[in-house]
């Protein structure tokens, strides 16, 4: 807390922080931990989280960094909350994001813009972003956030610190407020791989609540954490090592690769064909699915209404005009668009077979490799408005990591050094469906 103290002023990683509540109940455990033994005490017992401010903490306020739900408390706690409280976790904030995770940069929250810990003029990526630096300046000891196209890793990558984005179905999602559910997943933001393997044996696996959790056991992802890992086989995509990509992340994700063949692994250059067509394609289907969701935002359920308006459907539009921020509107206009009669075929359909396309390279690639290899981002942390104004400029940061999501696939995000201006550069491992442990071993060999 004193920590949060000492860097809110300068980085906004916070929308909501509960100091007192979360005293109190460190107060309660130090009570409780003189009368358990070691086998007694739960896992994460007093240990401090904070979680993206679009994830359902019973009694916490959740904003989704959104006017539209500025004053919205929550009444219950998603899934993997309730499963850390039953560990012990005590939440002490919620972190700033995109407004309803729609973006790359932390800059569309209505609560304003996060700044990264290594360069304060610098976005700290998003739309985990306040996770992802609370993490990194150490006000916040680790952070759950949510991936839909990137906003996990991204952050994770430009603010020097450890995103993990579970297969889909691995995590359940009730309670995260749904963006584009058949991509949505939940996933840790850690200083180390190990504290990602730790959490992720706590939030993973099946919940009635969620009907796309995968009834699939869940291993212990802490057991494999040192195996060796000579004998494996890499895969190094051609198609992301091209275009726009900023020499220094190169060299620094190729060093990376380097450590790996030293280590005994086998690398080989890959084909990903269709990942030309990811961005376009997920630019079709999360905002047909965003649009649908957010329908939800109506002035009836939630918190806010406004003010002056004449019968119901004045009220709705009214409510949705003020409420949302411009990117929002952005994407509920496009998505609104392309489920359009007459638009459906041409944009939706048609997205949703090239996803197969996509996803059916990823399954190829895996025939021969064990994981794949990438940069997590073709930049590091851009400026602050650096890409506010030109929206296609900030989609095409999320470029190698959004392929990942629409494919459903694991993938980590992890430091691998700093450019020539003293900014983190992270590099992506990417795992077959359900083979975290895989990608997890591997980055904590390199870690
Ligand atoms: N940056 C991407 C977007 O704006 C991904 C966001 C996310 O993963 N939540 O949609």
């Amino acid at each position: 807390l004193g920590r949060i103290e000492e860097t809110e002023p300068k980085l906004n990683a916070y929308i909501t922080v509960e100091a007192e509540k979360a005293l109190e109940k460190a107060k309660i455990a130090d009570k409780e931990l003189e009368k358990l033994s070691e086998d007694e005490m739960p896992e994460l017992f007093g240990i401090p989280l904070s979680i993206k401010d679009n994830i359902n903490v019973e009694g916490m306020r959740m904003t989704c960094a959104s006017k539209i739900l500025e004053n919205f408390i929550s009444p219950f706690d998603a899934t993997v909350i309730k499963r850390l409280r039953e560990r012990g976790a005590i939440f002490v904030g919620k972190n700033n994001l995109d407004e309803f995770a729609m973006g790359s940069s932390t800059e569309t929250s209505y609560f304003g813009v996060t700044k990264n810990p290594w360069d304060l003029e610098r976005v700290p990526g998003g739309s985990s972003g306040g996770s992802a630096a609370a993490v990194s300046a150490r006000s916040a000891l680790a952070s759950l956030g949510s991936d839909t196209g990137g906003s996990i890793r991204q952050p994770a990558s430009f603010c020097g610190v450890v995103g993990l984005k579970p297969t889909y179905g691995r995590v359940s999602r009730y309670g995260l407020t749904a963006f584009a559910s058949s991509l949505d997943q939940i996933g840790p933001i850690t200083k180390t791989v190990e504290d990602a393997a730790y959490l992720m044996n706590i939030i993973s696996g099946q919940d009635a609540k969620d009907a796309t959790s995968a009834r699939i056991p869940v291993p212990d992802f802490l057991e494999n954490l040192d195996n060796d890992i000579k004998g494996l086989k890499a895969g190094l995509p051609k198609e992301y090592f091209v275009e726009g990509i900023e020499p220094e992340v190169k060299k620094k994700v190729l060093e990376a690769v380097k450590v790996l063949e030293s280590l005994g692994v086998e690398v080989v250059e890959i084909s990903l064909p269709n990942t030309k067509y990811a961005v376009e394609t997920y630019y079709i289907i999360a905002p047909a699915e965003a649009s649908s969701n957010l329908g939800r935002f109506d002035g009836v359920r939630y918190t806010y209404r406004a003010k002056d308006y004449e019968g119901l459907v004045d009220m709705y539009c009214k409510t949705r005009a003020e409420g949302f921020g411009d990117e929002v509107k952005r994407r509920i206009m496009i998505g609104t668009y392309t489920l359009s009669a007459g638009y459906y075929d041409a944009y939706y359909l048609k997205a949703q077979k090239v996803r197969t396309l996509i996803y059916q390279g990823f399954e190829n690639a895996f025939k021969d490799v064990d994981f794949i290899v990438t940069p997590v981002s073709p930049t590091t942390a851009f400026k602050i408005g650096e890409k506010t104004d030109d929206p296609i400029k900030m989609y095409l940061s999320d470029i190698f990591t959004i392929a990942v999501n629409l494919a459903g696939l694991p993938a980590i995000s992890l430091p691998c050094g700093f450019d020539s201006k003293n900014l983190p550069v992270g590099v992506q491992l990417i795992g077959k469906a359900f083979d975290e442990p895989t990608i997890l071993n591997v980055a904590n060999v390199l870690e």
